[in-house]
């Protein structure tokens, strides 16, 4: 096997991708919604948006596959970014960089893999988009093209996104070592932890704009039954899913966390209770609106929630609190349902 050679000017180009702030940051919905477009446009397993960091490649979205990130020195991304141009591989097998891979001897089984590299706006290479698939097959002329295109919109987001608010406040207010520990890794949320972390900031951010802050607390209804029929894994792929699809729902600056278990938050800003309503009644028919697939089978998914308005001040735990009360409210009525809490006394 050949490692994938490290660039000459490796550190520019580190420096570059550690400038954009995306290595550890959580899921984004239009960076997933182009890969499951592009999964749907290629049919191959795979589809990823990989970043080359020091010593990892690590996807910031994914879908196919459940791993997070693998090590630098057997990517296949690794080597197209090296050499800045895609890099096709008919078939791994046949190929000695690649034959004796781990990532093709053992799962995924890669066969096939085409990459394009993405570049930053200073024209380094950080990564690439990257179709895989466990059995051998070309990539026309034509479907170069159209992935070489879609690349494009994936840099034109990145470039795009280092304008936005998130990646501001991002930059501001935790460094990337503290950002490992914010994330949830099997969903790609911000975690609890993340939440503590930016409650205060969100709160005053919400005052700054003459809103007020809100919480919405999600359950998915009866998960332990979904756990019981497909395993814990097919649990897991239902709790990526559901991550997905809640965040479809929101706002680009609504914070979306994982509370643990089979339990959401989202951290919203609004003019009042009604439009408060509005986004967690989007949340919830998102969700359940149409069967989720897991394997070969469906199901469908449903989750009851419990919205609060903060009051001036309040602490983030009281505001949970409240939020809560009205999730159990709306499990007792029947679930699959949201309840909005009363103001406090
Ligand atoms: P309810 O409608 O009352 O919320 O019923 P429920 O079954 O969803 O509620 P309960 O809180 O009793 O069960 C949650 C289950 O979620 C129990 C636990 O096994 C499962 N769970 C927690 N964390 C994970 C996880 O990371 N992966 C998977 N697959 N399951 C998990
Ligand atoms: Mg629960
Ligand atoms: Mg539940």
């Amino acid at each position: 096997m050949l490692s994938a050679p490290c660039p000459p000017d490796e550190a520019i180009r580190q420096r570059a991708l550690d400038d954009l702030e995306l290595l550890d940051t959580p899921a984004e919905l239009y960076l997933d919604t182009l890969v499951r477009l592009t999964r749907e446009l290629f049919r191959v397993d795979s589809v990823l948006i990989s970043l080359i960091d020091r010593d990892r490649q690590w996807f910031k979205a994914r879908i196919g596959l459940e791993v997070a990130q693998t090590p630098r020195d057997i990517s296949f991304c690794g080597h197209a970014v090296a050499a800045r141009s895609p890099l096709v591989v008919e078939d791994a097998r046949l190929d000695p960089r690649f034959a004796d891979n781990p990532l093709v001897t053992a799962a995924p089984f890669i066969r096939f893999y085409a990459g394009q590299p993405l570049y930053s706006l200073s024209e380094q290479p950080i990564g690439t988009l990257c179709l895989l698939h466990s059995q051998p097959r070309a990539l026309t002329p034509e479907e170069g093209l159209r992935l070489r295109d879609l690349a494009t919109l994936v840099e034109g987001y990145l470039h795009l996104r280092t304008l936005g608010q998130q990646a501001q406040m991002l930059r501001q207010a935790v460094s990337r070592e503290q950002r490992k520990a914010l994330i949830d890794p099997l969903t790609q949320l911000w975690n609890r932890a993340g939440l503590q972390q930016f409650y205060a900031r969100e709160q005053a951010a919400a005052g700054e704009q003459g809103l007020q802050l809100a919480l919405i607390y999600c359950d998915l209804d009866h998960f332990k039954r979904v756990n019981d029929q497909f395993g814990h894994a097919g649990g897991d792929q239902v709790l990526w899913q559901s991550a997905r699809r809640m965040s479809a729902a929101l706002r680009p600056n609504d914070l979306l966390v994982r509370l643990g278990g089979e339990e959401f938050i989202a951290l919203v800003s609004v003019h009042d209770a009604g439009e408060l309503q509005r986004i967690a009644e989007r949340m919830r028919q998102t969700l359940g609106g149409t069967p989720m697939s897991v394997g070969q089978h469906s199901l469908s998914v449903t989750a009851s929630l419990g919205t609060a308005i903060a009051a001036a001040g309040e602490a983030q735990a009281a505001l949970l609190e409240r939020a809560d009360s009205a999730l159990y409210l709306a499990k007792q009525q029947g679930r699959d349902r949201t309840v909005h809490a009363n103001h406090p006394h």
